[in-house]
């Protein structure tokens, strides 16, 4: 499968207002040059050495995504260059976030992860906890929250997908405003489902590059 040709089919086939960010980790520099001289920009990884070695090797106008549970003590690595952290699970990072932003000098860009699946792999707060977190968050000077993340359990049950993401687009609701303006969901399995229900920002990995 050619890599550019099916990431512009979708961009075509969604609307423009949904952001893609391709999820590039375990691909080589090569495979993200290819897709980055068409002209995409944003582009995730999830875990912090591999980040590091890809922004240093590849051109500074990438905007790095970061969607794995990231630990605390790798936050300084990364806090000078960080487009967007999808995956804020604990307040413990977000204080660290807050603390290695301000020794920079930065605003660090988040989003709050929300656990809407029940597997047990998954990270992320209790929709029940959201609220305290906003609010938590918005007394920290270095962290600007940007929206929601969520992960859909990983099942062909479409209808489980859709309760979900409803879910979640619901919460993101009670919040939204110019600044609270990101609902990142949806995969390469799972997109459309997540652009129905109000997804504008959609992490897409194996459905660009082909699976592994
Ligand atoms: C790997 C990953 C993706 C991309 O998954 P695909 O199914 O390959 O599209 C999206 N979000 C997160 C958090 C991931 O870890």
């Amino acid at each position: 499968m050619n890599h550019n040709n099916s990431l512009n089919s979708i961009k075509d086939e969604i609307n423009n207002k949904v952001k893609i960010v391709v999820v590039s980790k375990t691909r080589s520099e090569k495979e993200i040059l290819d897709i980055y001289k068409k002209g995409h920009k944003n582009f995730g990884e999830n875990k912090v050495q591999e980040i590091l070695e890809k922004h240093e090797k590849l051109p500074k106008d990438i905007r790095w995504h970061f969607i794995g549970h990231l630990q605390t003590n790798k936050v300084r690595y990364i806090i000078p260059f960080i487009s967007l952290i999808h995956s804020v699970d604990s307040i413990k990072l977000l204080k660290e976030i807050n603390k290695r932003a301000k020794a920079k000098n930065k605003v660090i860009n988040c989003l709050i992860q929300v656990k809407i699946a029940n597997e047990e792999s998954k990270y992320g707060f209790k929709i029940n906890e959201i609220s305290d977190v906003i609010s938590y968050a918005s007394e920290l000077e270095n962290i600007l929250i940007k929206g929601l993340m969520g992960m859909a359990t990983n099942t062909d049950n479409n209808n489980l997908i859709d309760r979900e993401f409803k879910l979640l687009n619901k919460e993101f609701k009670k919040y939204k405003s110019k600044i609270f303006n990101v609902l990142s969901m949806g995969m390469s399995n799972d997109y459309k489902l997540a652009i129905s229900n109000e997804s504008n920002m959609i992490r897409l990995g194996s459905i660009i590059f082909g699976r592994k």
